[in-house]
């Protein structure tokens, strides 16, 4: 298996199953083979003389060459008593006291299975209207949020993986000033992401600098306006101070909702790729691309054939997790059969880049982008079809976008996912990101500091004739190689990392992947400290103008947490 020693420490320490003493009854091979056999039975409910045995097979294959992963929770869960296989969840949150809790307790069973949940909080009447039944005064959706943050806080200690969530508030709710600033003080909320639920009429008022109404969503009725400019402003710079909030184009998912009679699309997974309705899942899973290059005399190119073999190997597996998944709420497994969306993305997309020789800040990476997501959308969608025929369409196809076209069996078929865990076993790039930092310094024991080195970097500068320590050291200590003397420019301008993409760049990669996803593409815009606030609305314009359904910035330095920081020798 060519699966490195730290990725099977991440397995052997989360994802390996355990008896009561808490002792591993598993290997990582068992892992696979416990994954495969479980998904690739759901075979048999469709025909009875499938050869479950070679589908598992085909699996095992495609996920111990690391040829694909599926999400975490269908590693950890497949095969075992809980058989809870989806990373993405959306509840709704109801305006009442009964369906506020329902909301915590259906997150925190969901939580404990490792997946995330999204809320919309705009149903929820503003701060300070009439409580009816007692004649008080409601709290408003910021204070509930703290609630459902507090839930997921306690059952973080229990469950397997953080319990994360996406908190969502329409800009036109009369609380939205409080939302925008609910998370400056950093240390609260601190298990949700949050993101502004903006519409076009909004965009449309900050164009022109006019006012917009605010609506209260108990009565239907304006119980003010706002000057959408001066909204704007307060979004930008908050997440220009904390990174947060980030933004969502609301009737843009909605333009995408396959099934608008099943209801609006009001929020998306804790990352953002995942819009779903309320009470749907979505199972992820990616390809990483680094293993779909083949190597010709003339260098690296795209071994499109082994790719769209993956790809519907991918889809089989992802279309029997919905058939073998065990939902956590009878309700959730209703609406996840009914429109069997799934979630297959990329993850190594910068390192391909790397091996292609190709910058990602560039008209050429941004095609190939294009190029590399068309084929996995379009060959996504045959499989798809193929599998109708088999199968038959999702019960809501007659319903959906897509009834007047050949029968599909998924509502949605492409996602790109963060990867955070499986790019770690996988040992890529994460998701479509540019590679964060080609070298930094691991503090393995007291004083002990490794230079962990990125392996194409190292074998380039070797092939080059000018690797050594002292390099490695400078490239560790400015965070880049852009002013690094000693490295030939046609490495330089290949190897570019995160904080050497300009943010234009960021976003232009971001809306060359959307073009082709059916759902939503996980992505961070990341900004250096000195970026201004203007730079900051310049990409929220750019996300918007270019098709983006959403987007989350970074500005390093800005929040104190910070996981990975560059140039710093710790
Ligand atoms: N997720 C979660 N908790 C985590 C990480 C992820 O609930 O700690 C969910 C969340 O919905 C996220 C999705 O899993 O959007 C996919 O995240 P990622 O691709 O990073 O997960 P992986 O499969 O790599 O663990």
């Amino acid at each position: 298996m060519p699966i490195s020693e730290n990725a099977k420490a991440v397995l052997e320490r989360r994802y390996l199953a355990r008896n009561e003493a808490g002792e591993p009854i598993e290997t990582v091979d068992g892992l696979f083979h416990r994954v495969a056999d479980a998904v690739a039975a759901a075979d048999a409910v469709f025909d009875p003389k499938a050869d479950v045995a070679a589908t598992a097979r085909a699996f095992y294959g495609m996920m111990t060459e690391l040829d694909f992963l599926p999400n975490s929770p269908t590693l950890m869960n497949a095969g075992r008593p809980l058989g809870q296989l989806s990373a993405c969840f959306v509840l709704p949150v109801a305006d009442s006291m009964e369906d506020i809790f329902d909301a915590i307790k259906n997150a925190a069973l969901i939580h404990k299975s490792g997946g995330g949940t999204g809320f919309s909080f705009s149903r929820l009447r503003p701060k300070g209207s009439t409580v009816n039944s007692t004649g008080g005064v409601a709290s408003g959706p910021v204070s509930f949020m703290k609630v459902f943050n507090a839930a997921t806080e306690a059952v973080k200690q229990g469950g397997t993986r953080r319990g994360a969530n996406m908190g969502i508030l329409r800009v036109d709710h009369p609380d939205i000033m409080d939302f925008i600033t609910c998370k400056n003080n950093t240390s609260e909320i601190t298990n949700f992401n949050i993101s502004v639920g903006i519409t076009e009429s909004f965009m449309e008022a900050v164009g022109r600098d006019g006012m917009y109404d605010l609506v209260d969503p108990a009565t239907g009725s304006s119980t003010g306006q706002l000057r959408a400019r001066s909204v704007f402003d307060a979004i930008v710079t908050s997440a220009w101070q904390t990174g947060e909030p980030g933004i969502l184009f609301l009737d843009r998912l909605n333009r995408d909702n396959a099934v608008p009679a099943q209801g609006e699309i009001e929020s998306t997974n804790p990352c953002g790729e995942q819009p779903l309705l309320p009470y749907e899942s979505c199972n992820l899973g990616s390809i990483n691309l680094v293993n779909h290059l083949k190597r010709t005399p003339e260098g690296y190119t795209l071994d499109q054939d082994k790719l769209e073999r993956t790809i519907c190997t991918a889809v089989h597996f992802l279309d029997n997790v919905i058939e073998v998944n065990q939902y956590p709420l009878p309700q959730i497994g209703e609406t996840t059969r009914a429109t069997r969306k799934i979630g297959l993305g990329v993850m190594g997309f910068a390192d391909m880049l790397l091996y292609l020789g190709v910058p990602y800040d560039s008209e050429e990476g941004v095609a190939l982008a294009r190029e590399v997501m068309d084929t996995v959308n379009t060959v996504g969608h045959q499989a798809s079809r193929r599998l109708a025929e088999q199968r038959g369409p999702f019960p809501l196809f007659s319903q959906s976008i897509y009834k007047d076209g050949a029968p599909l069996r998924n509502a949605t078929v492409t996602t790109i996912a963060p990867t955070g865990t499986l790019s770690i076993l996988a040992g890529v790039s994460s998701g479509v990101e540019p590679v964060f930092a080609y070298a930094y310094i691991r503090n393995v024991m007291d004083n002990t500091h490794l230079i962990e080195t990125n392996q194409i970097l190292k074998d380039k500068l070797l092939e080059a004739g000018v690797y050594s320590d002292a390099l490695m050291r400078q490239i560790v200590e400015q965070g880049s190689l852009a002013h690094v003397d000693g490295i030939p420019e046609e490495i330089r301008r290949v190897f570019v990392c995160a904080h050497d993409v300009s943010p234009i760049w960021h976003v232009k990669m971001q809306a060359a992947f959307q073009q082709y996803t059916d759902n939503a593409v996980s992505k961070t815009v990341n900004f250096p400290h000195s970026a201004s606030r203007e730079e900051v609305a310049e990409v929220y314009r750019l996300a918007y103008t270019l098709g983006c359904k959403g987007t989350t910035i970074y500005r390093d330095g800005s929040r104190s947490e910070q996981v990975l920081n560059i140039g710093k020798v710790n």
